[in-house]
């Protein structure tokens, strides 16, 4: 039997978490589940460290994590959050971040223009290199003449693992994004690996577009893209723009997966949303959507089908919280997906 581990966090977290377990409990789906309630800001507090080596092994015992939210204002700055994502992220080398995005119903599109609605592509972002490697510092710090430098870090194992990833996960085409033209040595880098990845996959198309070309394309002819593969700055971008394509974060799932193990931990993109919690408001769909990715990822297509299904069919019968402008409460929300099953 497969068993996943749950963290349900801070915020809103614990609120959408407790809606995704009642769908696995009604759907059966034969996972053994392992809940971690322990983990969250007032431990960290106490104990300056929110996730123990025990937990850790416990987590390691599973095939998946699944997430609700880490994070509240009061203890953000101490480094929480980067201490619990950071922990997870290289205990279990998660190199690829994936997220799914498909436009559920026409009423949560942003754009006028029907032809242009059509969305159902997937960002692959890698999750452990470039921009946000932490590599780099201030000269002259708080002067005028200060200097701030941050490296992008490009290797070509990192590069290389992360397109072979994305390849695997294509219908049919997969678009490298990159800015080759003006940032040059990690472009040429990107750029060779891509010629060596794309010679692996044959069967898969391949197109290129530089990161501003894309970020408009996304928007003209979203119909157009399959996977899109990037760094972890541009996958960042890109992710939550095709997200607001989609209908916002109250329905964007995530996965950061390590592909050789299998193992992953599945999250929705959006934050603990300190503004709403505790308020019985917070859109469960993302943490459901999330949920179908992660049995789906362990095997169970049909229980994750029916998950997504569930969803859809609530958006288009407007039985939704008040972030997608309905006004029914997340319980009540969690009832109707309930019913559906
Ligand atoms: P983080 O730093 O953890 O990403 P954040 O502050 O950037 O957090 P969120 O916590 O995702 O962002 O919240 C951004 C906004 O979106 C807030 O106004 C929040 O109330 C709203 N929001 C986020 N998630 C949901 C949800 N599931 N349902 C309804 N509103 C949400
Ligand atoms: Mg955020």
């Amino acid at each position: 039997m497969d068993s996943i581990t749950v963290i349900p966090g801070d915020g809103i977290g614990p609120e959408v978490v407790e809606c995704a377990l009642e769908v696995l409990d009604a759907l059966d789906a034969g996972l053994s589940i392992d809940v971690l309630d322990h983990v969250h800001a007032d431990r960290y507090r106490r104990e300056g460290q929110a996730l123990s080596e025990a937990d850790l092994s416990r987590i390691s015992a599973s095939s998946a994590v699944l997430l609700g939210a880490v994070g509240r204002p009061d203890v953000e700055e101490t480094g929480y959050v980067r201490d619990v994502l950071l922990r997870l992220r290289i205990s279990f080398d998660l190199y690829a971040n994936y997220r799914p995005v498909r436009l559920m119903h026409d009423r949560l599109s942003p754009l006028r223009d029907p032809a242009r609605r059509m969305l159902d592509c997937a960002i692959v972002r890698e999750n452990t290199e470039g921009l946000y490697s932490g590599i780099g510092g201030n000269l002259r710090a708080s002067s005028p003449q200060e200097v701030a430098i941050d490296a992008d870090v490009n290797t070509w194992h990192g590069v290389s693992r992360i397109l072979d990833f994305a390849f695997s996960t294509a219908r049919r085409e997969v678009c490298l994004v990159d800015k080759a033209n003006a940032v040059r040595a990690g472009g040429r880098l990107w750029q060779e690996c891509w010629r060596h990845a794309a010679e692996r996959h044959p069967g898969t198309a391949t197109r290129h577009l530089y990161i501003d070309a894309a970020a408009m394309k996304l928007v003209t002819e979203p119909d157009r893209f399959d996977v899109i593969v990037a760094s972890n700055s541009y996958g960042d971008i890109l992710s939550d723009l095709a997200a607001a394509l989609a209908g916002g974060i109250g329905v964007a799932p995530s996965a950061s997966l390590n592909p050789q193990t299998g193992f992953g931990l599945f999250e929705p993109v959006h934050g603990s949303a300190p503004d709403i919690a505790g308020k019985g408001v917070a859109n469960p769909f993302a943490c459901l959507l999330t949920t179908a990715l992660l049995i789906r990822h362990l095997g169970h297509e049909a229980e994750a089908a029916a998950i997504d299904a569930a969803v859809a069919g609530s958006i288009a019968a407007g039985r939704v919280t008040p972030d997608l402008g309905g006004s029914l409460s997340t319980r009540q929300v969690t009832q109707a997906v309930l019913a559906s099953l």
